[in-house]
């Protein structure tokens, strides 16, 4: 539906050219909801602005919908621009219009009938929840409102592909999942392929099919969310799913392992970090193994989580027992679709120190 191939965009400052896009090539699928992520400046909106040439590439094609956009001419590409929706972390509403011809303004901009623009935005505050809403005016309206506004103004020229640029950002937690899920629930009755950036992983644990990571104008890792998460390869990747999944021990428990690890007999006793990562429901392997190996656990520490259904998180767990049995323990788990790795921590002139990574 979408594709990028060889994108490269250069801005001229005054302090030199700064790479925001190198080397982009990617290709979003009609119907999916297409994540992509990056910190603060790794050129997410430079991507998200590129594919309705709201800002033009240096090197490289932008195709949409077969269409090359880069080759049209004005007309046509205005024209294609209207299979394009977008939607904005600060709604860009205007504040002398009601919700009503917010939402009316792009169809009164290309001359439709009084009558068509009933007919179309009517059933977009439906959509959106906002009938009983259709004659205030935005400063009257709460954050998610105004998005709902966002989003149904992008929805009335009928586009093919909805882009969000950070629509979530300037929202809380409980509104930014009521918009999210109205955004799911237009892909699947709709059939809008829609491309979303954000800083946040959650966004994209809750709404996307795939994603892409970029870093300094690259892509670094592209793959199914859940892929992506239960098996991040890139360390910024890493850190992103740490945020979800407490992928950082709080300093108190790190303290607790060190000083555990100091007092208790090594030989019987390991701390392991377990991944979830598709295979595994969580209880019944935590349980089969202390039944299996007539070991004890301690659970210190973790989280757990569903993506599409699919268990997602980690837990940090102690097990206490025979040696041998705990060898037999860890390639038990090993052979269960899960991350395993050893945590060993030392407690040195104050700080703790982790000892190796060994993978179990
Ligand atoms: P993000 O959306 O991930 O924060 P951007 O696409 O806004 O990243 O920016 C990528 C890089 O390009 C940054 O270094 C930014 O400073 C630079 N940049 C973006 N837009 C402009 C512009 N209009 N002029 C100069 N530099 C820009």
């Amino acid at each position: 539906m979408i594709e990028l191939s060889s994108i490269s965009k250069r801005y001229a400052t005054p302090q030199g050219t700064v790479t925001a896009l190198e080397g982009i090539d990617l290709s979003i699928r009609e119907g999916e909801i297409f994540g992509v992520i990056g910190k603060s400046g790794a050129g997410k909106s430079t991507l998200i602005r590129l594919i309705n040439l709201l800002e033009r590439p240096d090197q490289g094609s932008v195709r949409v919908a077969g269409r090359d956009l880069t080759a049209l001419p004005p007309a046509s590409l205005r024209r294609a621009r209207q299979e394009i929706g977008m939607i904005f972390q600060h709604f860009n509403l205007l504040a002398t219009r009601t919700v009503f011809e917010n939402i009316a303004l792009p169809l009164e901009l290309r001359g439709e009938s009084k009558a068509s623009i009933r007919a179309t935005v009517e059933p977009l505050l439906d959509l959106v929840g906002l009938t009983d809403k259709r004659e205030r005016y935005p400063s009257e309206l709460s954050g998610g409102q105004k998005q709902r506004v966002g989003i149904a103004r992008a929805l009335a020229t009928q586009p093919r592909v909805l882009l969000s640029d950070e629509a979530t950002s300037a929202l809380d937690p409980e509104t930014t999942r009521s918009i999210l899920a109205l955004l799911k629930d237009i892909n699947a009755r709709l059939g809008l392929t829609i491309v979303l950036i954000t800083h946040e992983m959650s966004v994209i644990k809750e709404v996307a099919d795939r994603v892409a990571v970029l870093e300094q104008g690259k892509v670094i890792e592209l793959g199914p969310v859940y892929d992506v998460f239960t098996r991040p390869r890139a360390e910024t990747t890493r850190r992103f799913v740490g945020e979800l999944v407490g992928g950082d021990l709080p300093p108190s428990l790190l303290r607790q392992i060190a000083n555990d690890t100091a007092t208790a007999d090594p030989a019987r006793r390991r701390v392991l970090r377990i991944r979830f990562t598709g295979g595994a429901a969580e209880s019944p392997v935590l349980s089969t193994l202390a039944r299996r190996f007539d070991l004890d656990f301690n659970l210190l520490h973790g989280r757990l989580d569903e993506i599409q259904g699919r268990p997602f998180g980690n837990l940090v767990v102690e097990l206490l027992g025979d040696p041998a049995r705990l060898d037999a323990a860890v390639k038990f788990l090993a052979t269960q679709q899960l991350g395993v790795e050893s945590l060993n921590y030392e407690q040195e002139s104050g700080d703790v120190v982790r000892l190796d990574r060994a993978a179990g």
